[in-house]
């Protein structure tokens, strides 16, 4: 034997011709290139140069649906139903300030629903729960297959990364962040989808974004985003049904990581962002009806503070120590009003990237993210505003970040004589 692996029928370079000249993929190079890529067979150069011709050349259902199933079957898959409690999820496909999964969870567990989500790190310009929940001290969301079964029981729900489920998820998923193939619908549908198949919820919420500061260009893009996904979930036996969200401007009064924490803390408190309350309880609704339970009205458990209490055990069952001050960046710069009038719209993608430039995101795999970096909005879209307002307060660690950051907000934004025309928050309803 001379240590050699015999000859693959497969090699990375023709596969990565075949859609590079607009063809399909076979099953067979779908099933092989992830296995390969998984194992390191493939590298990450040539996973690279894939992703851009699937950025570019698109799939096509039957190969989505093979390149999901290849991506589930890359890991393990739990299976949490000898628990016999009512498992549900949520997931989106990637806002601006959208921090909703925080004050979610503890509202459909005060509800009676149990959720065992995998969740993600930022990706592009949107933000991760994960790096948002890490800004909490002690927290972590390395939990064993047995931990979050505990979890489950003792406080109905676990927030984990990732982990085994879906391994090439988590490579595909770090090498699309800095290649420039994170908005292509193949690419998201099938990482949303093969972490969501494989962490063991019986039904899922998908929150499907759509607008500015979402990853697909138009509106149709999204709803076929969500139709795609909806399918591969019922396909699998999970129960999928997806709601259409306008992200054409940040949600709530905050984009970064502790700043989106200490808002959910917030909602949780009673008060809170109209915008994020209003979709919080959205999607709280879609779950519990998913589940099969109705009888709590998810607003009361706001109130009654019955969801901060679950949030509170949660977050303790994981490490987290909230009687800690959340971190915050120690280099602060305002941008004020000059004229008075009406907040017009604000670009949520033009956030984002301040936000990013902050440092809450990464421009390198496995990069650290700032807890404390983010951008605060003082005055939203249709509010009054008085000349010298303060209108965004932008927070980093690192002082040199600051002008990056304010350049991405010029032109975003404008005072103008009346509130702007806002369409609905909940757009539609897919499945
Ligand atoms: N969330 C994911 O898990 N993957 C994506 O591609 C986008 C959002």
């Amino acid at each position: 034997m001379t240590g050699f692996a015999a000859p693959s029928r497969f090699d990375a370079p023709t596969v990565i011709r075949t859609k590079r000249d607009g063809h399909r993929l076979t099953d067979v190079q779908i099933d092989w290139v992830i296995d390969a890529y998984t194992r390191g067979g493939v590298g990450d150069e040539q996973m690279a140069a894939l992703l851009m011709a699937i950025f570019l050349r698109g799939m096509d259902g039957a190969e989505i649906t093979r390149w999901t199933a290849a991506m589930v079957d890359s890991g393990r898959r739990f299976d949490f139903t000898d628990l016999g409690l009512p498992l549900v999820d949520k997931h989106s496909t990637g806002g601006v300030g959208d921090k909703i999964t925080i004050p979610l969870i503890p509202v459909v567990l005060a509800c009676g629903a149990a959720v065992p989500q995998a969740a993600g790190r930022g990706l592009g310009h949107t933000g991760g729960t994960l790096d948002k929940l890490e800004s909490i001290t002690g927290f972590t969301p390395e939990l064993s297959e047995a931990r979050i079964r505990e979890q489950l029981c003792e406080v109905g729900a676990a927030i984990f990364a990732a982990g085994d489920l879906a391994p090439a998820d988590r490579k595909i998923y770090a090498l699309r962040d800095v290649t420039g193939t994170t908005e292509s619908l193949p690419l998201i549908a099938s990482s949303v989808m093969s972490k969501k198949l494989a962490e063991g919820a019986g039904a899922l919420v998908l929150d499907v974004k759509a607008g500015r500061g979402a990853f697909l260009a138009t509106e149709a893009e999204s709803r076929e985003l969500a139709a795609v996904m909806v399918a591969l979930g019922n396909a699998y036996g999970v129960p999928t049904r997806a709601l259409l969200t306008d992200m054409n401007r940040p949600l709530g009064c905050t984009v970064g990581n502790s700043v989106e924490v200490a808002e959910s803390l917030d909602v949780l408190a009673g008060g809170g962002p109209a915008d994020v309350v209003e979709l919080t309880l959205a999607l709280a609704a879609e779950m519990l009806d998913a589940a099969g339970l109705d009888a709590v009205d998810p607003a009361c458990t706001l109130r009654d503070g019955t969801a901060m209490d679950r949030f509170r055990r949660l977050i303790a069952a994981q490490g987290g120590d909230l009687t800690r001050p959340l971190p915050i960046g120690a280099c602060t710069e305002t941008v004020t009003a000059s004229t008075a009038g009406v907040m017009g719209d604000i670009d949520a993608m033009a956030v984002a990237m301040a936000a990013w430039r902050l440092g809450a995101g990464r421009a390198a795999p496995g990069h650290p993210v700032q807890f404390g970096a983010g951008v605060r909005i003082h005055r939203r879209p249709g509010e009054p505003v008085a000349a010298g307002d303060t209108v965004f307060t932008l927070y980093t660690d690192t002082a040199e970040r600051l002008p990056g950051a304010l350049a991405e907000l010029d032109g975003a934004w404008a005072v103008g004589p009346a509130a702007p025309e806002l369409g609905p928050l909940v757009i539609d309803r897919i499945g």
